[in-house]
Formats: structure tokens, C-alpha cells, sequence
């Protein structure tokens, strides 16, 4: 994991970059990504799975109050965790500016 420079808050991986909520960004390559998240999607399934789903295609549409930036459009798609249970859990992805948490 690593930590914003400018402001220290944990940096999120999104689309082959790490990025902060202040705006900084650092670009990953694809081995800088396996080498630092995969280890961690392995403990953090959460991590794994906004890393690895494809954000670029197409997703349903819903209606939300983004808790960061107050959008109310939002994509949302569900995962079948691995885990014990093989609950499915769904995400939930802020149009406006990327926010992205379990519904
Ligand atoms: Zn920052
Ligand atoms: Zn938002």
C-alpha cells in the first residue's frame, strides 16, 4: 500500500493507476500492479475485485448519494465473492468522481 505524497491519505488503485482524492496520480505498470495488489486482493477480496473488474464496460445505472462528493448517478454491479458463504456483494461506483464501496 502505498501513501499520498502531497497529503498522506491511502492511495486507491483505479485503471492502471494509483490516485488520490486531492488529485495526484501515479501511473502502474501492469507488473507494478500484480507485484503491489495482488498480495493484497488475495487477503482483501474488496481490493482484488475493484482492481481486476473491467470499469470500462458498461454498467447499469442507479440512483445514489455519493458520501464524498454528493453525485447522485451511480454504476453498480455485484461480484460472487470466493469466500465460504458464496454471497454475492454488490458495488457501487460514483459517476461523478470515482468513489467506489460495497452497497
Ligand atoms: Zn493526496
Ligand atoms: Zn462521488
Amino acid at each position: 500500500m502505498e501513501f499520498c505524497p502531497n497529503c498522506g491519505s491511502m492511495l486507491m488503485p483505479e485503471k492502471g493507476k494509483i490516485k488520490c482524492s486531492c488529485g495526484y496520480t501515479k501511473s502502474l505498470s501492469k507488473n507494478d500492479l500484480i507485484e503491489q495488489y495482488k498480495f493484497k486482493g488475495e487477503k482483501n477480496k474488496d481490493i482484488e475485485i475493484i482492481v481486476t473488474d473491467n470499469l470500462d464496460k458498461a454498467l447499469p445505472t442507479t440512483r445514489i448519494t455519493c458520501y464524498k462528493c454528493g453525485g447522485t448517478k451511480g454504476y453498480w454491479w455485484s461480484v460472487q465473492t470466493r469466500s465460504a458463504d458464496e454471497s454475492t456483494t454488490n458495488f457501487i461506483r460514483c459517476a461523478k468522481c470515482g468513489n467506489t464501496w460495497r452497497s
